[in-house]
């Protein structure tokens, strides 16, 4: 393959006109290890990968394994092995955010410094009871209730009582403020260009659980600065948490990746691929006899 990337087939999303050089790209592949890899896992897996060596950069594997209750070290070798079995070979060591908690700490310390955080002390029964009360409660672009707030009224004497007294919190980013420290920001959709971000919907959302060290927004940004991803590919249902990343970025000086995010991968139902609804694992169709190229052909690559 040469340096010079092209579209392994005409009219696939990613593809490019044949005088494009585009740069060496550093992708990766972002697996919570909570299953088995699946069919949906191996397209955006690949995807990736094939970037990376199109243009003759770097392809990375990071585990997503933060939350102890959902993840285990057996799945993220797993994980690993269905990769090597299917060809998909990733550049460097293997990421695993579970080792990285003290570079999330000193993100969620630097914004609280800064008066972008503030704890949150209420159990979900206590939002939900709030939610239920108030008219009209705006909606997050997962479809979830925003938050109302309550905390962020704390006077600081209560909030200072609280926290030396252990009671346990969350820290969610204050939104209103955070948006008078950005200008507007935009990030790149390949097929589509520069988009406005629009982080506000999100509302004060959680940066770090009460019961996790980080959320899945705040390590995931960190880690595609810290790694030097230059091109994030990842299924479309993670496209809304795109706005919500680009104003995390501008907060942290982080430089702003290219995102690709792809069409959902479906069964013959029409139905999307999940670990939930117990989509044939990579492992399964190992077993009963497939290669890895009849895996990757089914994969839609
Ligand atoms: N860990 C996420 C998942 O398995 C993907 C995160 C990302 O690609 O940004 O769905």
């Amino acid at each position: 393959m040469t340096k010079q990337a092209v579209s392994r087939k005409a009219g696939r999303p990613f593809s490019y006109a044949c005088h494009d050089r585009p740069a060496p790209a550093t992708t990766r592949f972002a697996p919570s290890p909570t299953g088995h890899l699946h069919l949906g896992h191996v397209f955006s897996a690949h995807l990736a990968w094939r970037r990376a060596r199109d243009t003759g950069g770097r392809f990375l594997l990071r585990h997503e394994d933060i939350d102890p209750d959902r993840c285990r070290p057996a799945y993220a070798e797993a994980i690993e092995a269905d990769l090597r079995w299917l060809g998909l070979n990733w550049d460097g060591p293997v990421v695993r955010q579970s080792e990285r908690l003290p570079l999330y700490r000193a993100c969620l310390d630097d914004l609280c410094r800064r008066g972008l955080l503030y704890p949150c002390f209420c159990s979900r029964a206590e939002i939900r009871r709030e939610i239920e009360g108030a008219a009209n409660a705006p909606h997050g672009p997962d479809g979830a209730p925003l938050y109302p707030g309550t905390c962020r009224a704390l006077p600081p004497a209560e909030r200072a009582a609280r926290l030396a007294a252990g009671t346990p919190h969350a820290w969610r980013l204050d939104m209103a403020h955070a948006l008078t420290r950005a200008p507007a920001l935009t990030f790149v959709e390949e097929d589509q260009g520069e988009i406005r971000a629009c982080p506000e919907g999100f509302g004060d959302v959680i940066l770090a659980r009460r019961d996790a060290p980080a959320s899945y927004h705040l390590c995931v940004t960190h880690d595609d600065a810290a790694c030097g991803i230059t091109l994030v590919t990842r299924a479309l249902d993670l496209k809304p948490a795109t706005h919500l990343h680009r104003l995390l970025q501008h907060l942290m000086g982080w430089p702003t990746p290219r995102y690709a995010h792809h069409r959902l991968i479906t069964d013959e139902a029409g139905a999307r691929l999940s670990k939930r609804d117990h989509a044939p694992t990579i492992r399964a169709l190992r077993a009963a006899g497939a290669t890895a190229s009849d895996v990757l052909r089914q994969a839609q690559v």
